[in-house]
Parts: structure tokens; C-alpha cells; sequence
């Protein structure tokens, strides 16, 4: 199974139009090329070894929750492309104007807290520090702490930190992701924070999965599918393999480049990176259906060998 990962889009460099004629050719290709299927199409797939079908497997999948998906979907509908769509909750919260500081949008400040080291005013006993090198430690004091639980202590530690809280990442609200959902598209997570999950501890690590999957499930009806944040190869570890697992999810993702097949665990699957630039036709399809290195990588890997005879 192919299985591609967008971020955003469209470059914002150019007019939203060559964007969505650059999405609508890659779309016409993938139709002709492959058959698109969704996470459910794609497990199937990959549990049975017979496949009649001549076209092989491609799967969309899109991070972040970016906004140019209010585009995008669209056009993956027209072909009748299934998309998966998965989101960083406390990024989600934060845009909706207005909500309370929910728990994972108090922890998602503290994590990406990139100001000068301060400490917070206590809150029920809970004296946070915010740190750019000791979030880790923040959070899990954070999630130690009674008053994360409690509506009372949530808003006290949410006016000591809303002027403090980052910039991170324009995302869509809640209620634009209900207007895309549908038939063809899914919601799975991306965690609560976008951290790096192989650092977290038990704790910090339960709250990722946990929290960002009843959230999907409460405003968007269901998540099962997890994708790990960067997804690189330092991301993930037995313990967090298991620990998506356990927190029942039926398949993961990372970004690491190939093909998955039935000799990949469902909770460690490699898709392709399609660049957020404006990808040319010709290194869009190198990139899909080479299926294993992008051409980039092709090249340094020539003149490494090159440089070694
Ligand atoms: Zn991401």
C-alpha cells in the first residue's frame, strides 16, 4: 500500500487557483494509476494476501489539520479520493475562540512555551515552571496535578498563561472540520501537543493518546487511526508502540519513506512525504511511485556512492 503524507495543500506563494489545478492533476493521476482506498481499505489490504484489483492501494493522508484542507477536500471528493485527516487537539482547541482553556490547550502552551524562563503563580498547590528545555517536566507535573482536573484550578492556571501561550500553527476550528466530514473523510489523532512521544513519560504519554482520541470522538464522532508526531525514526519505541496500541488504536503512521506491507505492524506504518512547495508533475509521481526515495535523496545517495570509488 502507498500510503501519502500532506501537510498543506497549497503554497502560499501562489494564487489558491494553481494550487487547486496542481491538487486536481495529481488527483487525475492517482485515479489512473492507482485505486484509492481508505485506512479501513488499506488494513484490509494489507491482512489479505489476495488482491485481484490491477491497480495497487494509495491511501491520502493530510497532518495538522492545515487549513487549506477547506480547499482540498473538495477536490479529493470530485475524484471520489478518501482522505485521513489527522489533528493536533490542543492546536484544535485554541482556535476556537471563546472556549475555555481546556486541559489540552493548557498543555499545549506549556509544551511549545518559547519565552524566557518564569514561574507561574501557584494554583492549588501546583507551582509550574515554564521552560523551553524542561517542558517535559512541566507537563508531567501538569498532568500530576489535581487541579489539571479541575474546571477551577484549569481556569486559574489558564490566566497565568494565556498571555504566555505561542504561536503555534494556524489550524482549522472544530466546526470547520465538521463541515468536511463526511463520507470519504476520517479523523484520527496527531496527538494533543505534537511532542516527541519517545521522550514522554507513561503519564505524559497516556494523555496524548487518550485525551486527543476522546476529543475526536466527542466533536467529530470517531478516531481510531493515529499518526506520530515528526514521525521520524527517534519518534517511536516499543513502549509508545505498545502504548498506542493499548490506548486502541487500530493502525499508526509515521513519515518514514516506503511502501507498507504486511511484514510493517499496523502500529508502526511508513508513508511518503509530498513536499509543501509547489511539487512539479514529474517529482509528485517520481516521489508516488517510486514508492521508496524521493528523487532528492536518489541524487545525494549517486554522488555519495560518486564521491566513494
Ligand atoms: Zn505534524
Amino acid at each position: 500500500v502507498t500510503a501519502i503524507l500532506y501537510h498543506g495543500f497549497y503554497d502560499g506563494s501562489e494564487p489558491m487557483t494553481a494550487g487547486r489545478d496542481r491538487l486536481r492533476r495529481q488527483c487525475e493521476w492517482i485515479r489512473r494509476k492507482f485505486r484509492p482506498v481508505s485506512v479501513q481499505g488499506a488494513l484490509h489490504h494489507l491482512a489479505s494476501a489476495t488482491d485481484s484489483s490491477s491497480r495497487p492501494p494509495l491511501l491520502v493522508t493530510a497532518d495538522d489539520g492545515d487549513p487549506s484542507l477547506l480547499e482540498a477536500t473538495g477536490v479529493l471528493r470530485e475524484f471520489g479520493i478518501p482522505l485521513t485527516v489527522f489533528l493536533v487537539t490542543g492546536w484544535t482547541d485554541r482556535v476556537d475562540e471563546g472556549k475555555p482553556f481546556t486541559l489540552a490547550r493548557i498543555a499545549s502552551a506549556l509544551y511549545w512555551y518559547s519565552g524566557p524562563a518564569r514561574v507561574l503563580e501557584p494554583v492549588q498547590g501546583l507551582t509550574l515552571a515554564l521552560h523551553p528545555e524542561r517542558r517535559l517536566q512541566a507537563m508531567d507535573a501538569l498532568l500530576q496535578h489535581p487541579a489539571a482536573y479541575d474546571e477551577e484550578g484549569r481556569s486559574r492556571i489558564a490566566s497565568h498563561l494565556a498571555s504566555l501561550e505561542g504561536n503555534p500553527k494556524r489550524v482549522c476550528s472544530w466546526s470547520e472540520l465538521r463541515d468536511l466530514s463526511g463520507p470519504g473523510v476520517e479523523f484520527g489523532s496527531h496527538s494533543v501537543t505534537h511532542c516527541r512521544m519517545a521522550r514522554c513519560s507513561p503519564i505524559h504519554l497516556r494523555f496524548e493518546l487518550a485525551e486527543s482520541r476522546r476529543a475526536i470522538c466527542d466533536e467529530l464522532g470517531s478516531c481510531s487511526v493515529f499518526a506520530y508526531p515528526y514521525g521520524t525514526p527517534d519518534v517511536w519505541s516499543p513502549a509508545t508502540t505498545e502504548a498506542v496500541s493499548a490506548a486502541g488504536y487500530r493502525a499508526a503512521f509515521l513519515t518514514e519513506s516506503g511502501l507498507a506491507s504486511a511484514r510493517h505492524s499496523p502500529h508502526l506504518l511508513p508513508r511518503l512525504v509530498v513536499p509543501d512547495n509547489a511539487i512539479r508533475g514529474a517529482a509528485f509521481r517520481a516521489l508516488v511511485q517510486g514508492g521508496k526515495v524521493p528523487l532528492e535523496r536518489l541524487k545525494q545517495l549517486a554522488s555519495h556512492l560518486a564521491g566513494r570509488s
